[in-house]
């Protein structure tokens, strides 16, 4: 699960990045609006924390933009303000929930945790050829027999899914899975997708073969 955090009073960024590390999330930061517009535009993210003051941009143009563009990734708008007006306001742009500073970290992961709950039961389930994923149970099966995924084999299984009959490059992959602050993950990504290979492949060898190699570029599901 990927996480934009977008706050410009760094300490209160860098405390809640800190906890959401703790949590297992990958999280980036940005500290102005219009950064925030651009990378939210471009990557794809589990949910986004979205202060409403900023520099350059403000969060209720940001949230009106994404939803505006047809991006409903989750947003959980950030105010120093809890005035039932702002809240409205926050949530008629688009937000999916609201926090009014100071909050407490428990409550802000459980909100967290609330939204992507709710966002993941919407989905449905994923498959190609015989093998499916259900996001919601973090199931996987081929043929019908469970298929046991480390939580990063899973993240990257996922991903391919979401992407069936593409090239995903390993700069996508890697920006999904990982947070930006991790150094070069490509030797990584080679070591993921040659388990998920003999996992998902390799063990069923009656089944068609779902992964490509693309020489230079990346790689490929597909029946
Ligand atoms: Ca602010």
């Amino acid at each position: 699960m990927r996480i934009l955090v977008v706050e410009d009073e760094q300490t209160l960024a860098y405390t809640i990045k800190t906890g959401l590390v703790d949590e297992g999330f990958a999280v980036d930061v940005l500290n102005t609006g219009l950064a925030a517009y651009e990378q939210a535009s471009v990557e794809e993210y589990d949910v986004i924390i979205l202060d409403r003051m900023l520099p350059e941009m403000d969060g209720m143009s940001i949230c009106r933009r994404l939803r505006l563009e047809k991006n409903f990734t989750p947003i959980i708008m950030l105010t120093a303000r809890g005035s039932a007006e702002e809240k409205v306001e926050g949530l008629d742009a688009g937000a999916d929930d609201y926090l009014a500073k100071p909050f407490s970290f428990n409550e802000l992961i459980a909100r967290i945790r609330s939204l992507i709950r709710r966002s993941t039961t919407k989905e449905t389930i994923l498959q190609i050829d015989t093998l499916i994923v259900d996001p919601a149970k973090h199931l996987v099966q081929r043929n019908g027999i469970n298929i046991e995924l480390t939580a990063k084999e899973y993240a990257l299984l996922e991903f391919l899914l979401r992407h069936p009959n593409q090239v995903v490059t390993r700069e996508q992959i890697s920006s999904h899975v990982w947070d930006y602050a991790h150094e070069s993950m490509s030797n990584t990504i080679e070591v993921l997708i040659k388990r998920l290979r003999s996992k998902i492949d390799k063990a069923f060898p009656k089944e068609k073969k779902l992964f490509t190699t693309v020489r230079g570029l990346g790689y490929k599901i597909s029946a």
